[in-house]
């Protein structure tokens, strides 16, 4: 009996144990409980929203030392519905494009001693890759045979700091098909000319384009080239700006500031002289219908464009 009496305390120590057992596999404790209770992820807070930024800060060419600062002489825009004065801000100058003419009517830019470096010409003349969905396109080929450069309006030399600078230059939009001795002549005369004035410490702003039917390349007289898609100007011009380096441009033009403009003819055989075509800027606002200088004073504008560079 003593026996049964020890196994009777045994089974209830035993069933004590395996009660205070079956309290570890409680459901609150986790240890045994499939799927794990998820551990609660507290809600994200949502995100507060950026304030709507206007704009983003690239320089505009409107900006002071930029292509357009003086002003938009055709008030180009990048709408495609203008299609024969579209604006191509090409951050290293902007351009005027006419889509039915197949190029610029103008292009401007401002240049001054720290747009000059080491940089070799780039030489890739490319159809510019932004160009209207359905707008033709020329590119390096369009020119091949046709009896005329590949005339540049902002100058491959006047945009040597960076390769990406230089390259920009060598979009077709740029380009136009000018008679090869007008090119190499007269008109890289001019542009060397002012690659001194920039030596000398000034700054310039430079608009440069074309206008008209039917030029005279190697191949004699054409009007278009390019199975017909590219018109061939008859007329170049140029307006530039001269003025000191410095800052504060609009208000340091003044009725002594230097405007050097030229017209000439897209022909081979010029004057190789660029002084020898000169006009008023009146004279090519009259050909062409634009408005140069319009941000300048009035005044001080209206002065300016009569005259005719005799330095
Ligand atoms: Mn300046
Ligand atoms: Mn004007």
């Amino acid at each position: 009996m003593k026996i049964h009496k020890k196994l009777l305390w045994v089974l209830l120590a035993m069933s004590t144990l395996i009660v205070s057992c079956s309290k570890s596999a409680d459901p609150l404790e986790p240890i045994d409980q499939y799927p794990p209770t998820p551990i609660p992820i507290p809600t994200p807070t949502p995100p507060t929203p950026n304030p709507p930024t206007p704009n983003p800060p690239t320089p505009s060419v409107f900006a002071e030392d930029s292509s357009l600062f003086l002003g938009n002489p055709s008030n180009a825009t990048d709408n495609i519905n203008n299609y024969t004065n579209f604006l191509f801000d090409e951050r290293y100058y902007a351009v005027s494009y006419n889509r039915d003419r197949a190029t610029a009517n103008w292009s401007s830019w401002h240049v001054k001693s720290a747009d000059y470096g080491n940089v070799s010409r780039a030489d890739d003349f490319r159809a510019n890759p932004n160009m209207p969905s359905g707008w033709y396109a020329p590119d390096y080929f369009s020119y091949t045979s046709s009896g005329f450069d590949r005339g540049h309006l902002c100058p491959s030399a006047d945009r040597t700091a960076t390769v990406e600078a230089n390259s920009s230059t060598f979009l077709m939009t740029n380009i136009i098909p000018q008679a090869p001795n007008n090119n190499q002549a007269v008109w890289a005369n001019l542009e060397t000319y002012c690659r001194t004035l920039v030596n000398q410490g000034n700054e310039l702003y430079i608009t440069a384009g074309a206008f008209g039917e039917g030029g005279t390349g190697n191949n004699g007289y054409a009007t278009h080239i390019d199975n017909g898609r590219i018109t061939v100007p008859s007329t170049l011009w140029k307006v530039i700006v001269v003025i000191r380096e410095g800052t504060d441009d609009l208000n340091r033009i003044d009725l002594h500031t230097r405007v050097i403009a030229v017209m000439m003819p897209n022909e081979n055989g010029l004057s190789t002289n660029w002084r020898n075509f000169r006009v008023s800027v009146d004279a090519i606002e009259a050909a062409t219908g634009y408005d140069f200088l319009s941000r300048v004073n009035s005044y001080i504008q209206d002065y300016l464009e009569m005259q005719v560079d005799d330095l």
